[in-house]
């Protein structure tokens, strides 16, 4: 026997309709990006579903090792092949079940003949596999409804195919398949939570950090830098923008009263990263806020701080709890970075008894007497930026 090919179930693909070509087109560049270190190998793009055909075993045993991670894909199962000879097929389906756990677990044979003139009725093999599968294990049992495993075996003209394995996939849509959008990363446990769950829902990323050097450390920067390093992990590139803002929050600290600098800054901030949105021609700004959490979150922060743009900010958090995102971020890898002490450029700054209402009105009077225009250009202008996984073939170290 050999393991000949992987089957691959899409997710919500499936449902969207005259798109479909367009989302199994980026699943399949999605796949190929995200194997790119492994020898080549063939896809094949079928309407409901998508068959990966590695060349050597140790490909194939990679693939299925990764392939949970890809966002699009609702399940997969490894298929193996041999010949149209009775005792091949029997010690085929032998070592596919001993590839699988086996302990408890209740079992049947279902057989497809799509090969007429095949020596057997479909009863006879299902009857012939099935007793010899269960004089080998005496350990499982048959079970005709919803057993744990089903072997499934299709006898064609050049060879007989079996699968038994379903493993779950990631779900989602394929990135790319929804745009991009410039994710506000802060050095915090939310952003990159938020970040994640925009990547499982197909949108690319870029990512912008606003730093105060020398009020905040290299490290800060570093430990920005390796959660983009983590996102990029999860099968597409990210681009990370680092705008200088220590000038901007020095003169917010001169011209601004104590307890609404908080929302200026965020203003100041929101009005940056769309103007690097725009010129990156990403959609949206996703950031890490969540309702209530602290006092730059209240709605009537997030109107006031909202209230600089028409574009759209997406903030998958809002409705979570802290626990659940800290639960989210040990999930998804990120969280031991982002507990890494480090100094934030906005508690640096600014008040310790921020307005949690504070008044459009207000912040707008009190910003009137000063243009930040061409401090934010020339922020704009001064920024780094930097290409995550540095190196393609880094892509899956250590990754989840
Ligand atoms: P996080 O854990 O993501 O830092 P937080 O609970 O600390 O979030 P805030 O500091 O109020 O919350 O930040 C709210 C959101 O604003 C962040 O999730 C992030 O999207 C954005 N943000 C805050 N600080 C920065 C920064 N220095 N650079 C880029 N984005 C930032
Ligand atoms: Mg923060």
């Amino acid at each position: 026997m050999e393991w000949k090919e992987i089957l691959v179930r899409y997710g919500e693909l499936s449902t969207k309709g005259r798109n479909r070509n367009a989302f199994t087109g980026r699943l399949r560049d999605n796949i190929k990006y995200a194997f790119a270190d492994l020898p080549k190998f063939q896809i094949i793009t079928e309407r409901d579903r998508m068959f990966i055909r590695p060349n050597e075993k140790e490909t194939m045993d990679q693939i299925i090792d990764r392939l949970p991670r890809i966002f699009g894909i609702q399940s997969f199962s490894p298929v193996a092949s041999c010949s149209l000879e009775l005792e091949d097929i029997r010690e085929t389906a032998l070592k596919v079940m001993k590839s699988l756990d086996r302990a408890d677990k209740t079992f049947k044979v279902t057989v497809k003949r799509s090969y007429k003139p095949f020596e057997m009725s479909t009863n006879e093999l299902q009857e012939y596999v099935g007793s010899y599968v269960l004089s080998s294990f005496p350990e499982i049992k048959v079970q005709m409804k919803k057993p744990d495993i089903d072997l499934r075996i299709e006898v064609r003209r050049e060879a007989v195919y079996m699968t038994a394995q379903i493993i779950p996939g990631a779900g989602g849509l394929p990135i790319g398949s929804n745009g991009k959008s410039l994710l506000m990363l802060s050095g915090g446990i939310d952003s990159p939570v938020a970040g994640y769950q925009m990547l499982k829902r197909g949108v690319r990323l870029d990512a912008i950090h606003f730093y105060s050097p020398p009020f905040t450390s290299e490290l800060s920067k570093e430990k920005v830098m390796d959660l983009s390093d983590k996102l990029s992990r999860f099968g597409a590139s990210v681009k990370l923008h680092i705008i200088p803002f220590t000038a901007i929050q020095q003169e917010i600290q001169k011209q601004i009263p104590d307890n609404v600098s908080m929302t200026t800054t965020r203003r100041m901030m929101l009005r940056i990263a769309d103007l690097v949105r725009e010129e990156t021609k990403a959609l949206a700004i996703i950031t890490g806020e969540s309702l209530g959490q602290v006092a730059s979150q209240t709605l009537e922060s997030l109107t006031a701080i909202n209230a600089v743009t028409n574009t759209p900010v997406l903030r998958p958090l809002i409705s979570y709890d802290k626990l659940d995102i800290i639960e989210f971020a040990q999930e998804i890898d990120t969280y031991e970075v982002s507990i890494r002490p480090y100094e934030d450029c906005c508690t640096i700054f600014t008040s310790s008894s921020p307005k949690t209402k504070p008044k459009l009105e207000k912040v707008e009077f009190y910003e009137s007497f000063k243009t930040f225009d061409e401090m934010i250009t020339q922020a704009v202008n001064e920024r780094e930026v930097m290409m995550f996984p540095k190196k393609k073939e880094d892509k899956f170290v250590d990754f989840l």
